[in-house]
């Protein structure tokens, strides 16, 4: 692994860090609810659009800057140092877009990049159900053809924690169309249009007081045959697309929060004269190891996409000791923090209840952890028992 960059490399970082220097977001809204809070991203988003940021590794042809892995990772941390807003419609710029890109038909790619880009419409992901989260691959929901209509699907069922739904024109909907088959090949990947009277969406709160999701209730919703992506019983391989995109990119920006985080749980230490107690000084430590260890990681997975084409089964591993080391890090901030850390409404509050579903989203930790021993340390296979 070598880390030096070239001169592109270089050059690009030095642009965007310029761009974003020239151009801080405005001011977060201090009221006005998460309404307020999404527009404010969603403003954000259009801004980097207008300039040319919006998602620089997409290919030129639909809008992007054709930037290479190690730039795009680049852009990330860059995002994540400048501590700008996450894009608003982030899952269609990492997930929908790039799924569209592999799977698409050239009609759906000239229908929805665009606005994906723009922030014009926002995009969900309705995977998860009641009873399939880590077990994707059963769920229920059930898509028919409507004989009545021909060329249009009629779609029944539930899906749960889809985020940024209440705020969504498209969702990602994997559903299942074959009950006859095995459970991976009787899938089907639609685009919904969450503006129609079949489709309910309410709001879940979460334990740090704002609903980033929801329920969604899917009551005969229909959708046009063209909607559909990647084929019809190909549901399964397209969802994977999705999943590893899920599992890209991002790590760059969150690693950089993280190592945010523990510079100012250190300055904290140091107001506090906690520095030199030996326990926390020790912790910080062990925190300030992890975070090396993490971006290294990162790296090196990089690299083996270069190398590969594909990201290996080691990214799992980065995913967990993130947001296991997040969550050590938030407690032991508040620690350190004191009493303003348990207190609602402030950011370290935010940082310590929010770390809580990162063992979660994504992936949980258990899941991961079997792929890190199955595929990489090449333990032999769960096997289970009825
Ligand atoms: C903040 C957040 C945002 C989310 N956003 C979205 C979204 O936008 N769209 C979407 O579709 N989903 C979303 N999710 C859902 C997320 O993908 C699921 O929660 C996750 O896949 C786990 O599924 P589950 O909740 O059904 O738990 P389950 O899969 O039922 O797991 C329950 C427990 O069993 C463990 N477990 C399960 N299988 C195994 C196994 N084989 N070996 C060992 N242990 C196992 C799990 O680790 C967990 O502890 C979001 C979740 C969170 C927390």
């Amino acid at each position: 692994m070598d880390l030096t960059f070239n001169e592109r490399e270089l050059a690009f970082r030095e642009e965007l860090r310029g761009w974003l220097a020239q151009n801080p977001p405005v001011p977060e809204p201090t009221d006005g609810g998460e309404d307020a809070h999404y527009a404010w991203r969603r403003d954000w988003q259009r801004r980097l659009y207008d300039a040319g940021w919006a998602a620089p590794s997409w290919p030129a042809e639909y809008g992007g800057r054709g930037a290479t892995l190690t730039e795009s990772a680049i852009y990330f941390e860059e995002i994540g140092r400048a501590r700008v807003p996450m894009a608003a419609n982030v899952l269609g710029l990492l997930l929908g877009g790039p799924t569209l890109m592999v799977w698409g038909t050239d009609e759906q790619k000239e229908r929805y990049l665009a606005p994906i880009l723009s922030a014009e419409e926002i995009w969900c992901q309705g995977f998860s159900e009641p009873d399939a989260g880590s077990d994707l691959a059963a769920l229920k929901t059930r898509a028919v053809r409507d004989p009545a209509h021909p060329g249009e699907w009629l779609v029944t069922g539930q899906k749960v924690w889809t985020s940024g739904a209440q705020y969504s024109k498209w969702c990602m909907l994997v559903a299942r169309t074959d009950s006859d088959v095995p459970k991976h090949k009787g899938l089907t990947y639609f685009l919904m249009d969450m503006e129609q009277e079949g489709v309910q969406v309410r709001p879940l709160r979460q334990i740090t007081g704002e609903a980033e999701f929801n329920e969604l209730f899917i009551e005969q919703a229909r959708i046009p045959e063209e909607n559909v992506v990647g084929g019809v019983g190909n549901g399964w391989k397209v969802a994977l697309t999705t999943l590893m995109n899920e599992r890209a990119g991002l790590g760059f920006a969150l690693q950089v929060r993280l190592r945010q985080l523990l510079d100012d749980t250190i300055a904290s230490a140091r107001e506090n004269g906690l520095l030199e107690d030996p326990l926390y000084a020790d912790a910080l430590a062990e925190l300030h190891i992890r975070c090396e260890a993490i971006r290294l990681l990162a790296w090196k997975g990089l690299t083996d996409v270069e190398r590969y084409g594909q990201p290996g089964p080691e990214g799992s591993l980065v995913k967990w000791l993130w947001s296991d080391t997040n969550q050590r890090l938030t407690q032991l901030a508040a620690d350190i923090v004191g009493p303003q850390a348990l207190t609602a409404g402030t950011a370290w509050s935010y940082e310590l209840l929010r770390a809580r579903g990162n063992t979660i989203e994504g992936g949980t930790t258990e899941v991961l952890k079997n792929i890190v021993a199955e595929r990489v340390l090449g333990l032999p296979r769960m096997k289970v028992t009825a």
